[in-house]
């Protein structure tokens, strides 16, 4: 009985959903618990979870967060900086303090946010480096 009771208690305090995941992983925090902290600074990670005990040695997202922000911030300042030239024709030093600026927010803004989502999205399904061999390791 009691057991059972002690079950039902870390089923709550573990996320199940992908939206909770979601949540999880844009608010920077454990994958698992949603409430301690993943990052000890900038990017760099927390050995293990201060709440749940989760230990993130998992976490591998690679150069997935800066590739994705890559994408969205250039589409996003060449567009616009491509509709200016077109439409007002500014001189050269314009563009630079214009996009300097929003290349910076736009990439190191949402760097953080992006690689818990990754992270958070990899301990939700799973993921893992594949092995040959299978169990043989
Ligand atoms: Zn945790």
């Amino acid at each position: 009985m009691q057991a059972v009771s002690y079950i039902a208690g870390m089923a709550q305090d573990t996320i199940s959903t992908l939206a909770g995941s979601v949540r999880a992983g844009l608010a920077c925090a454990c994958p698992r618990c949603g409430r301690g902290k993943l990052f000890r600074g900038f990017l760099s990670l927390r050995p293990r979870c201060d709440v749940c005990g989760l230990d993130y040695g998992f976490a591998d997202s690679g150069d997935g967060p800066a590739v994705f922000i890559m994408f969205l911030a250039g589409a996003i300042v060449v567009g616009a900086a491509l509709v200016t030239e077109a439409l007002y024709h500014p001189p050269y030093w314009v563009h630079a303090v214009l996009w300097l600026p929003l290349i910076f927010i736009l990439t190191l803004g949402p760097l953080r946010p992006m690689k818990g989502l990754m992270i958070a999205l990899q301990y939700h399904h799973k993921a893992a480096e594949s092995r040959f061999g299978g169990d043989r390791a």
